[in-house]
């Protein structure tokens, strides 16, 4: 059900990943690596984590067969179902292996940050499973566009925080919880919204999501018989992607592609294409791929898909992409409405706008794949989130 993973520090030849952080936060992401190895090798703790998965998150999900999208597209187009996850996307995934460790590891307080809201939401919602307080840093701009995101996490018992500093956004709300952190080190245990993030973040958030990976992996060779020819998959952060990917990475045959966000046509400037756009950095604890200007500023970024507006990237996928074993390319914000409808249209599945950009790639790609090929799509999560903004881009 789960990939092993190597709890690597440095991935690729640019050596990507590290642990950049404060000598007290090393202290206790050390912590939180030798609490993760020895909870994965503890049953009491994988089966708990299993059986909350299962009774409460609603795994597996299934993967579907798109008969009328691959009718038109002439390929075979199956589609990974993380929609119907318990609170619309994979990330509960992730909340719930990270709060079980924070459990296993005795703290009693969970912090978060959240852009959009929708990791905040996947924090809050889990925390309130297992009975753990959870405060999550919101930037004061976020809170003001996502009431209803707000309104949710506090249904849920959570506690959130407006960050002023900066531009009031997601980069901001991720110091201010690394700062909480660092002051309550003893109690607290930070749950990272993605694949990325110091040492050990970016394998351990991979081995909770690579549950995607696996059951898509047994679901296919049981629907086909075989592996699928591609696999596609959207890139905020990379958790999606990454726990995806796991299951088929070491498969030369299977071709790994992601899709990130190019943003507004009209406007070249405003985008989120970490990986086909960024340059090398150092940013929240990692050493990977960033949109920053000359002086190493990190740049405001843009995307329709308010859960890929993020301006870094994990680095395992920084470096697959260095490596050639996985393809990255960006799709527009016009693209991603586009498909958004014709997924509605043709299979009665609103899709996320940011698994829009993972189905767009994979339609764009589908006529230069053989005529037997099959292709996989990680649906990432459901799109009545995105619906208003539909309508407004449309202008109707
Ligand atoms: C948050 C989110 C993403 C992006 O996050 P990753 O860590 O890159 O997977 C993708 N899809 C949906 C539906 C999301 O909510």
């Amino acid at each position: 059900m789960f990939t092993h993973v190597d709890l690597r520090t440095r991935f690729g030849e640019r050596g990507y990943g590290g642990l950049y952080s404060s000598e007290s936060l090393v202290a206790v992401l050390e912590e939180v690596e030798t609490a993760f190895l020895k909870a994965r090798a503890d049953d009491a703790f994988m089966d708990k984590f299993k059986d909350v998965l299962r009774n409460f998150a609603g795994r597996a999900t299934p993967v579907m067969y798109a008969e009328r999208l691959s009718e038109k597209y002439g390929r075979r187009i199956f589609l990974k179902r993380e929609d119907l996850l318990h609170g619309g996307a994979h990330k509960t995934n992730s909340t719930i292996g990270q709060l079980l460790l924070a459990e296993y590891m005795g703290k009693t307080r969970i912090i978060a940050e959240t852009g959009a809201g929708q990791h905040g939401v996947a924090t809050a919602m889990t925390g309130a499973k297992l009975g753990l307080p959870v405060e999550v840093y919101m930037g004061a701009v976020d809170i003001e566009r996502q009431q209803t995101n707000v309104k949710r996490m506090e249904l849920f018992g959570a506690q959130v925080h407006p960050v002023t500093n900066g531009g009031a956004t997601l980069k901001d709300a991720i110091n201010e919880a690394m700062r909480d952190w660092i002051t309550n080190v003893g109690s607290t245990y930070h749950c990272f919204g993605t694949a990325a993030g110091p040492y050990p973040y970016p394998s351990m958030v991979k081995f909770f999501q690579s549950v995607i990976g696996n059951e898509s992996r047994a679901q296919m060779v049981e629907m086909t018989g075989a592996l699928p020819s591609a696999v596609f998959a959207c890139i905020g952060g990379g958790s999606n992607a990454i726990g995806m990917y796991s299951a088929f990475e070491d498969d030369p045959d299977v071709l790994l592609f992601g899709a990130e966000p190019a943003g507004a046509s009209e406007d070249p400037d405003r985008h989120a294409a970490t990986l086909t756009r960024g340059t090398p950095g150092v940013f929240h604890g990692m050493h990977s791929l960033f949109l920053q200007n000359s002086e190493g500023q990190i740049t405001n970024t843009h995307s329709i898909a308010a859960g890929l507006d993020y301006p870094g990237v994990g680095p395992e996928l920084a470096a697959m992409q260095d490596s050639g074993r996985a393809t990255f390319e960006a799709v527009s914000d016009e693209e991603t409405v586009n498909v958004f409808a014709e997924l509605s249209e043709l299979e009665g599945i609103i899709p996320a706008f940011e698994s829009a950009h993972a189905l767009a790639l994979a339609l764009r790609k589908a006529e230069e794949l053989d005529p037997e090929a099959t292709i996989l799509v990680c649906v990432s999560g459901r799109g009545d989130k995105d619906l208003e903004e539909y309508w407004n881009y449309r202008g109707i």
